[in-house]
């Protein structure tokens, strides 16, 4: 069974997948495994018949924890206040919404829809209050809970409830001497003293408080998280017990999910600069890839990424399960893997990505890549070829690797080959003479012939035409690959090469 299915398949009643971000930074690739992992989840619900919802919070209450490498100095002065009071290091956003309006753009073209929810704004409204009352109350349970289960004991004057300095803004220096009525007292590092109203966005929780105090307070039944949070002794751990204990809630069922690593880079983390961002994944990937990328393992497994070569077998693995769904040829698991990886867009319709990323080395006007693809009888709607001839660009620009690069040489650019290859691309020549048409299997057929009749092997033969037509020992499949050139300028350039005379 799809591991999306057989995880929700005992789940009854009403179901929320939940998943979060603190939008401290640009969000990577990394980020989208967990909210993607979340809409699987939640599609893996919607097909079982489960009245499911899902949401996606975003933790602009959270401190500003350091001046990352990627800010101006100048935020030291920021650093401990809510990001959501910051601002953002460029135009007139707020620092969180800065980091989240890409994202959020991102994972609308990934057909992923889920409910937004600031936490700053839970606390405005005083969706906290309630559970910040008890939470104070029963103090010494809930420390003894947090100690017992991570195993770490607690500083003496640890209080469930940070406080958010009126004076200088920081929600990490202000220190809680009393409690009454709903206002939390305190004293900041920075000398002022004040109160914090429960009931509004005047504090937080600290994170393993604040997470069950969501799960019940949003109804949450399902959550993935990264294993930082999942070990033992760690906050889903003491958050399942504080909810249980102290909040009367069921914990959520947990998922959770591996790290993706960027193949030969390791982990990817926005600090070490190892990393893609998010928007930019889409740049060159269809959003159905990147879906089907994140699918097709459970989540325990990691992923290693790779944006190069890598990427072109994914893309190929893909359509190649498109066609055998359309064929009626695809196993259960199969139909539903392809089923959640797609997007509204139709999938009938996608141009081949490999023969894309060759066309647009030959070709640099969209028309003639258009025309080349009608010519063979394929025909695509003007947004989708457009787009992922966008795509195919980017990639060859920003990742394709050296050998699947290459440029068609000009008609009379010199070429150095030996004798025995010269006689290959003028038997190739006379093939192409004699051909009745100009499609990949006769090409393809035609080179093979030209090989058979010289003295060279069948590799030695095609490094001689790739020679000859790019300059370089290797190239894509030739048939396909001369398909998409014009006839008469692969004649003319071979005519030259030969000594031929041409009409
Ligand atoms: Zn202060």
């Amino acid at each position: 069974m799809y591991w999306g299915l057989s995880l929700v398949k005992d789940q009854k009643g009403k179901q929320r997948v939940s998943t979060g971000i603190s939008p401290s930074g640009p969000i990577h690739l990394g980020n989208l495994r967990e909210i993607l992992t979340g809409d699987i989840i939640y599609k893996s619900l919607v097909l079982s018949e489960k009245d499911a919802s899902f949401i996606y919070l975003c933790d602009d209450i959270d401190p500003l924890r350091k001046v990352y490498p990627f800010l101006p100095e100048s935020y030291s002065a920021h650093v401990g206040k809510p990001l959501r009071d910051i601002p953002a290091p460029a135009g007139d956003l707020a620092y969180s919404e800065y980091f989240l309006a890409p994202f959020l753009k991102s994972i609308e073209t990934l057909d992923v829809k889920p409910e937004v929810i600031r936490t700053g704004q839970l606390y405005a409204e005083g969706k906290f209050g309630e559970i910040i009352d008890l939470m104070i109350k029963r103090k010494e349970e809930i420390q003894n809970i947090l100690q017992n289960i991570s195993g770490r004991e607690l500083e003496k004057r640890w209080f469930p409830y940070n406080p958010k300095c009126s004076k200088c803004g920081r929600i990490n220096s202000a220190i809680p001497y009393e409690y009454s009525d709903g206002f939390v007292y305190y004293k900041c590092a920075c000398g002022y003293e004040g109160k914090s109203d429960i009931y509004k966005d005047q504090g937080k929780l600290p994170w393993r408080l604040e997470w069950p105090a969501k799960w019940k307070i949003l109804g949450v039944t399902i959550e993935p998280f990264g294993k930082d949070h999942g070990t033992q002794g760690g906050s889903y751990d003491t958050g399942k017990a504080i909810s249980e204990i102290i909040l009367n809630y069921p914990a959520p069922l947990p998922q959770m999910f591996e790290r993706i690593l960027l193949k030969g880079k390791g982990a990817m983390h926005s600090s070490t600069g190892v990393n893609i961002p998010a928007t930019e994944i889409l740049d060159f990937a269809p959003p159905e890839i990147v879906r089907y990328m994140m699918a097709r393992v459970p989540p325990s497994r990691h992923i290693e990424f790779d944006p190069e070569a890598g990427f072109l077998n994914l893309m190929d693995e893909f359509e190649r399960m498109i066609r055998l769904g359309s064929e009626n040829k695809l196993d259960e698991d199969q139909r539903v893997l392809l089923r959640i990886s797609a997007t509204e867009k139709s999938m009938d319709d996608l141009p081949d990505y490999r023969h894309l990323t060759t066309l647009v080395q030959i070709y640099s006007k969209d028309e003639q890549i258009k025309n080349v693809l009608q010519r063979s009888g394929k025909r695509y709607s003007d947004e989708i070829l457009a787009l992922r001839i966008k795509q195919a660009r980017f990639w060859v620009d920003h990742y394709a690797p050296e050998s699947s690069k290459f440029m068609v040489s000009g008609e009379t650019a010199p070429v150095s080959l030996n004798e025995l290859e010269k006689k290959v691309i003028c038997n190739f020549l006379e093939n192409i003479d004699s051909m009745e048409g100009w499609n990949a299997d006769l090409i393809h057929e035609a080179a093979r012939e030209a090989i058979g009749r010289s003295s060279l092997t069948p590799s030695e033969g095609f490094v001689a035409l790739y020679k000859a037509i790019i300059g370089k020992e290797r190239g894509p499949r030739i048939g396909f690959f001369l398909e998409s050139m014009e006839r008469n300028k692969v004649k003319r350039r071979l005519s030259f090469i030969c000594g031929v005379q041409n009409e």
